[in-house]
């Protein structure tokens, strides 16, 4: 598919960037941080996919308790979720490639 070379945004391994979107999106990481994670996720499909699910869930999460923060134990079992999805992705996309 593509060529060597465009492989500056794999710094950043992606289910490390959708763990911490969540700190992200509760404005929970520094300012450098947040710079690395949005580049990834814009330069990177599928975390731009995923950033957008977990922004809906996240309001989702917000307008079921009302508050800012999920409780612990929701918040931990969507990222179990999301984390599955992800991994089934990419093994997917390799046996495709293939
Ligand atoms: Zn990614």
């Amino acid at each position: 598919m593509s060529g060597a070379g465009e492989s500056e945004f794999e710094n950043l391994d992606c289910s490390a960037v959708l763990a911490d979107i969540w700190l992200l999106l509760d404005n929970e990481c520094d300012a450098g941080a947040r710079e690395r994670l949005e580049g990834h996720v814009n330069a990177c499909p599928s975390c731009l996919e995923h950033y957008g699910v977990q922004q809906q869930l996240k309001e989702l999460i917000s307008r079921k308790c009302g508050g800012d923060h999920a409780p612990d134990g929701l918040r931990e079992r969507l990222r179990v979720e999301i984390r599955r999805s992800v991994s089934i992705r990419q093994t997917t996309y390799r046996v495709e490639s293939d």
